[in-house]
């Protein structure tokens, strides 16, 4: 692929290969023609926001399974939207009053085993979380216990890696359902697999899931989706921007509708076997390929950090002098910038799924050249700078 870097390279910004993860902090993901495509369009006439609101969302309803579909700001902005939605539950005159919250539910519930830095969130909302279960395991009752009528919503945040101490969805929605409290999805990493769009909702029953659309979708970095229930997303929408409510600062435009409407139609189009196997097939290479160096292990695991069923690789070296961070920093400061994740202090992650074609050989290459100076500088006595300015967190 052709990187035209002027704009980078004028700000004196250095461009990076991301073997990390899709992370916001490393630009969320590269867009497809596609989407750029659609937003070049959809960037050269003026429109009426709201109907443009309106068809987008029936578009990637229809495309996603879904009753309804909202485009927000970021996954965290859904949060926020969907949280205001379950406390006002639509009703016109909770939204004009906002922020002030007085006579409306405002307690969120959430596994103590999920607590992550996005549920700011719902403070942000106006709401706040209460925590329920344990780290180390959750039971029906401890859920059932903290249900009252301050009870807006409970958010649940989906992924593998978050689920081992948990209620499952389906039975987080059974008590919910059986106590008429909506099951907000924090589904922002969790795509692949593509059926995840409707799983939560359509097939698990939860009220809402959110999405991010910088992330898996490849859409523009600044959206977000929220799918679920009609009249939960009405009151997402009613709202948010362009309205004058309490949401206005959650401003989505034209040209990142048109282009999350195009990320979703083409992600969903394209045959997820067949991406799987290139995936494997980067980590089988990058297998073979570090394997051979003397004193690295290169391993494939799965799911990924995220939960996510993609693989990626743990590379650990068996000299204890060198350390992760080293790697890291050496990856980071090199040429081109490399950035891959820290799996403990001497092994390091690389993930196939957030490079650009041809990255996955620069990465093995710079990994090559960053372990064959690190274990010949070694020698006896162990000896290295460490340099964490440059890391990637
Ligand atoms: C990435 C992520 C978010 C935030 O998504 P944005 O679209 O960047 O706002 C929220 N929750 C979880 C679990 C995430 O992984």
């Amino acid at each position: 692929m052709e990187h035209n870097l002027d704009v980078y390279e004028s700000l004196g910004v250095r461009r990076v290969v991301n073997a990390d993860a899709r992370r916001t902090a490393l630009g969320g993901s590269v867009m497809p023609d596609y989407v750029w495509q659609a937003m070049r369009e959809a960037g050269t006439s003026h429109v009426d926001i709201v109907e443009l609101q309106e068809r987008v969302g029936s578009e990637i309803a229809e495309l996603t399974r879904n009753e309804k579909a909202y485009v927000t700001c970021g996954a965290t902005a859904g949060i926020v939207l969907a949280v205001v939605a379950c406390m006002t539950r639509g009703d016109a005159q909770a939204v004009s009053r906002l922020p002030a919250t007085d006579g409306l539910p405002t307690e969120v519930l959430v596994h103590r085993c999920q607590r992550l830095p996005y549920d700011l969130a719902v403070d942000l909302a106006g709401g706040h979380v209460v925590p329920f279960g344990y780290v180390h395991r959750t039971e029906p009752v401890e859920l059932e216990a903290r249900i009252t009528e301050r009870t807006a919503a409970i958010l649940y945040v989906a992924g593998e890696h978050l689920a081992k101490a948990a209620l499952s969805l389906e039975d987080t929605v059974a008590i919910a359902k059986a106590h008429g409290v909506p099951v907000i999805v924090d589904a922002a990493a969790q795509l692949p697999p593509p059926d995840n769009l409707w799983r939560f909702t359509r097939e698990a029953g939860a009220d809402l899931a959110i999405f991010s659309g910088g992330k898996e979708l490849r859409g523009p970095q600044s959206t977000g989706l929220i799918v679920g229930s009609a009249s939960l997303v009405d009151a997402c929408e009613m709202t948010a921007s362009p309205h004058h409510r309490l949401g206005r600062p959650f401003k989505v435009g034209k040209e990142e509708m048109a282009g999350l409407l195009a990320a979703v139609r083409g992600y969903l189009a394209e045959d997820y076997s067949d991406r799987l196997a290139s995936l494997e097939a980067t980590v089988e290479f990058w297998i073979e390929r570090l394997n051979v160096l003397p004193g690295v292990r290169a391993e494939r695991v799965f799911p990924n950090e995220a939960g996510q069923p993609t693989p990626r690789v743990h590379v650990t070296v068996a000299d204890q002098s060198i350390r992760a961070d080293q790697i890291m920093s050496s990856l980071w400061d090199g040429d081109p910038r490399v950035a891959v994740a820290r799996a403990g202090s001497h092994a390091v992650y690389i993930t196939p799924d957030t490079l650009v074609p041809g990255e996955e050989k620069v990465v093995v290459q710079r990994l090559e050249e960053v372990l064959a100076s690190d274990l010949s500088a070694t020698g006896s006595q162990g000896q290295h700078t460490v340099r964490n300015e440059g890391s990637a967190s």
